[in-house]
């Protein structure tokens, strides 16, 4: 068991329960809803969490 927070309305998602998942710059993101998922792929760099850390650019 799993859980992740939803990166727009910041709920804990449980991830095999996951409406809706994307990923983004190699990161997969989980969401509560479809509607959480359309937002976040709007604006992408919006929601997704800034981490610390080097970026990794392509393999
Ligand atoms: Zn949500």
């Amino acid at each position: 068991m799993a859980t992740v927070q939803d990166p727009v309305c910041h709920m804990s998602v449980e991830k095999t329960e996951a409406a809706a998942k994307t990923q983004h710059k190699g990161q997969q993101y989980f969401f509560c809803s479809a509607d959480c998922k359309k937002k976040f792929d709007k604006a992408p760099d919006k929601y997704a969490p800034k981490k610390s850390g080097g970026e990794h650019k392509g393999k």
